[in-house]
């Protein structure tokens, strides 16, 4: 019997696990299943480009893994019996079960509502595919004059209502933050940032607690209201159930707790990797969820599970930042570099050089998924499974 790796989720964290393990294990006694939902790699972190009207390079799995030695299943994860090691699925056919010796879940996040009434109603949200094309669709039905507002300070919220404003400059748009705009950012940074809004004539409500969304805009805790025809709700992401229904231990936010080498706490024959999976950083604080974080969790969890597989040292880096890289439109962008646990350093790149790092970095994520297997050197090793070997760090 061949040694079955189930990885659920083939987002920039599932989909790169899912590669490494196949270059570093011998197909003679693996087998490698890569499930997800949508057939096509959702590259996320261009939603807000999505949802403006620009088009994404369509990626689809089956031909990205083709040759690879992964095998993608195309089907809707229901639920993790972590005792019996089974994943409950729907697919094409109905409802299946596929068994797993090794689990990598990676089934990433969406859009949160925090609580807050009306959010899941009269919001629109950019977390995923269907959500940003169905903002798309609100937003080209919007006649000159009208008014959009994002909600969230943060990065997305950010790059949500720049890039809203830089392609449609004839709609009002609006952020809505609890705090002051980019207020983690080094001032330079800021200062960059707080130019580029005014330069679009985004309207700012800083210090402003959104209770409550409305189909004619949103209500601030103190009861003023916005007025928005459009509201685009970014204050938040949530993991999906999957995890928080099984026995596995899980934080309060559902993710899955893990160790350095990303395998859980609970579980020995589950790892969990990118929005998933809650992991310390640097200095012990949690990675946020990002696509920064998912990728390295992938590199640490596929090279953990190979090394216990065929009885080597396990790696286990701490891993860190090197920056934060906001899209402020097509045309401007800030590159924050920060430490290794994601403080800002005074130092930041803008404008047009920080629109090409940014790019850069984007289309080398894109491009490892579409070429799985191509950077990954081949050491493709035989299973011994050998006794727990010693952790090293590395
Ligand atoms: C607009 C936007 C901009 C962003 N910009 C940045 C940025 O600049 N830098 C950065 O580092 N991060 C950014 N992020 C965050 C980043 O996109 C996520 O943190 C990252 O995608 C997480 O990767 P993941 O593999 O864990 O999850 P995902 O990319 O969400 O992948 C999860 C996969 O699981 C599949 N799936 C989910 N549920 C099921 C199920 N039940 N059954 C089967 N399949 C399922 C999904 O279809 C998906 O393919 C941005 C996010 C957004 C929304």
């Amino acid at each position: 019997m061949k040694h079955q790796i189930v990885v659920l989720g083939a987002g920039y964290a599932g989909a790169n696990a899912a590669a490494r393990l196949a270059k570093r294990l011998h197909r003679a006694d693996t087998e490698i299943t890569l499930v997800n939902a949508d057939p096509e790699f959702v590259e996320r972190v261009r939603m807000h480009q999505l949802a403006t009207g620009q088009d994404l390079k369509p990626r689809p799995l089956t031909d990205v893994f083709a040759g690879t030695g992964v095998q993608v299943r195309l089907a809707w994860v229901t639920a993790v019996d972590v005792d019996r090691e089974t994943v409950d699925i729907v697919d094409a056919d109905g409802p299946g079960e596929i068994a797993y010796d090794t689990l990598v879940y990676a089934l990433g996040s969406a859009a949160a509502d925090c609580g807050v009434p009306g959010v899941a109603e009269h919001a629109h949200d950019i977390a995923g595919k269907r959500s940003a094309l169905r903002l798309r669709a609100r937003l080209a039905d919007l006649a000159a004059g009208a008014t959009v507002l994002v909600v969230g300070g943060g990065l997305t919220g950010i790059e949500a209502a720049t890039e809203i404003a830089e392609s449609r400059p004839d709609l009002e748009v609006a952020l809505a933050a609890r705090g002051g705009l980019g207020d983690w950012l080094s001032d330079k940074a800021r200062r960059h940032l707080r130019a580029a809004f005014d330069r679009l004539g985004i309207t700012l409500h800083e210090h402003t607690d959104i209770a409550g969304v409305e189909p004619t805009g949103a209500v601030t805790a103190e009861g003023r209201a916005i007025p928005a025809q459009v509201t685009v709700w970014t204050a938040g992401f949530a993991v999906h159930p999957v995890a928080a229904a099984t026995t596995l231990q899980v934080s309060t936010t559902g993710q899955i707790v893990v160790d350095d080498t990303m395998r859980s706490v609970s579980h020995p024959d589950v790892y969990a990797v990118g929005d998933a999976a809650l992991a310390a950083g640097a200095s012990g604080t949690p990675l946020r969820m990002s696509c920064a974080s998912g990728v390295p969790t992938a590199y640490q969890a596929a090279d953990a599970i190979v090394a216990r597989l065929t009885g080597r040292p396990v790696p286990a880096n701490k891993i860190g930042y090197t920056g934060q890289c906001i899209s402020l439109g097509r045309r401007d962008a800030i590159m924050q570099w920060v430490t290794p646990d994601d403080r800002p350093k005074p130092s930041a790149v803008t404008g047009r050089m920080a629109v090409r790092i940014k790019e850069t970095i984007c289309k080398a994520a894109a491009w490892s998924i579409s070429h799985p297997t191509s950077m990954v050197p081949v050491r493709r090793r035989h299973i011994v499974l050998a006794d727990e070997p010693r952790t090293t760090t590395v």
